[in-house]
This record gives C-alpha cells, structure tokens and sequence, in this order.
C-alpha cells in the first residue's frame, strides 16, 4: 500500500494540474466572451438614426404622423447630404468610426419604400434599412419578396427583422418572442440570401428578457423608438429619432445636430 502513495499522489498532482490549466483555458475563453459581448455600443453624438414608416403625400389612415410627405422626404435627403453625413445601414452603425453619419431606417415594410422611396435612395446614391415583419410581406400595401430582393440586390437597402407578427413583446412569453426573432429571421435570410443582424422592436416596446433574447437567436443591434438621450447605449437598445409628418423643418435640424 505504502508503495503506492507517492503513484496516487502523482496521479493526483498531475489531476490538480490537469483542472488548473483547464480554468485557467476556460476563464481565459470566458473573460474575453464576456468582455466582447459587455461591450457598450458607443452611441456616437455624430451617429444618427432616423425612423420612418411611410413616404406619402395622402395618408390612408389615423397614423397621420407615420406619413412623410415625398417632398419633405426628398429635402430631408438633400439636407443629410449637404450637411456632409455619410448614410449608413442599421446593421452596420460602428463603421461610422466617430465620422458624421445618419443611418435612415423604415418600419414595417410597405409598398412606398418601393415605389417612392428606392427611386430617391437610388437617384441620391444613399443607404436606407427596412424592418420587415415577415407575416405582412406581400399583403396588401406591403413589400413583396421580388421588391424586397431587387433593393437588396441594388446594395442600397438592408433588411433587418420587425418580427413576424408584430405583436407588442410584453404581451408575448419568452418562447413566443423567441419564435418572432427567431423565424422573421430565417425567412428574410432566405429570402435574400443574406444575414440579418438588425431587429426592430414592435411598438418600440421591450423589455430586458426581450434584449436577451434578441442578442441570444443571433441579431447584433436591436433598436427602440427612444429618442437618444444618452452617450452610451447597449447594443440590444439603440435609440432612434423619429421623423413625424409635420415636423417642422427646424425640428428635423436638430435630430441631425452634431452634439460635439
Ligand atoms: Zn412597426
């Protein structure tokens, strides 16, 4: 038996060095994990995201406010250009590295963001991203799939998710959001043969289960309807600056205010 004792504690030695070098490869893997996914998205003051739904001259229900008019749309273009901003799409806002930039988004996925919209993306040269909700693509008044995958091909347009019903998140349970995120998204990838990153909450409602999730079934950047307030934001609650029918063209300035 006595003979044994020194083999045991060899064996023994070299288990407890077998476990240390395995935390220490675990704690390595996890510490830069975590200090990759802690990372705040840093919500540069010269970063700019709008929020539109429709660009249209009549609106055809009591949303009136979701109807931008297409020549204060255009103008609206004009003025991003003038200013000097770069546009930049809704699934890539960090590549604005600190350099002035409007990333333009629309919600919903209706029919104007192809027949009036595109042709002004188009004729400008400039970026937009469209949050689709899967379950209305090809509905009346809404996008179809050969819309949807022509602007994709142009390299002007991004598609991000709005999920497939649009059904406001604090009413759902978590499996159910999951399936939102998670089957808008495969349907779009699908559809355009490209990854989807971006989501956009319905109703701009969230909740923290919500955030988790959406960083959890594979999108990168979530967006709110929050007006910015703050320096920093996470990257599963972006804010966006809404662009409303009768804004005055004053008030439209000052969502693109560089704050430094
Ligand atoms: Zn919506």
């Amino acid at each position: 038996m006595n003979k044994d004792i020194p083999k045991k504690a060899r064996v023994a030695r070299a288990a407890t060095l077998l476990v240390l070098m395995l935390l220490i490869v675990l704690a390595t893997v996890f510490f830069f994990w975590q200090r990759e996914n802690a990372k705040p998205y840093l919500y540069s003051p010269n970063m700019k995201t709008l929020l539109y739904h429709l660009v249209m001259d009549e609106p055809y229900s009591q949303y009136h406010d979701l109807f931008v008019r297409e020549g204060d749309f255009e103008a609206q273009l004009l003025e991003i250009k003038r200013l000097g901003f770069e546009t930049y799409f809704a699934d890539e806002p960090e590549r604005a590295d600190g350099k002035p930039g409007v990333v333009i988004t629309f919600d919903d996925g209706y029919i104007d963001n192809y027949t009036t919209v595109f042709p002004l993306l188009q004729k400008y040269n400039m970026k937009a991203t469209i949050f689709l909700i899967t379950d209305m693509i090809g509905t009346e008044g809404h996008l179809t799939e050969a819309q949807i995958k022509e602007m994709s091909e142009s390299g002007l347009v991004h598609f991000g998710s709005h999920t497939v019903s649009h059904t406001k998140l604090d009413t759902l349970t978590e499996y159910e959001i999951q399936q939102e995120f998670l089957h808008s998204k495969e349907y779009i990838e699908e559809l355009i043969e490209k990854p989807v990153t971006a989501l956009a909450y319905p109703n701009g409602i969230y909740t923290e289960k919500a955030q988790t999730i959406a960083m959890a079934v594979g999108y990168r950047y979530a967006y709110t309807t929050d007006m910015p307030y703050d320096a920093y934001y996470e990257n599963s609650r972006l804010p966006r600056s809404y662009v409303t029918r009768d804004m005055a063209y004053e008030d439209f300035l000052k969502l693109l205010e560089l704050s430094s």
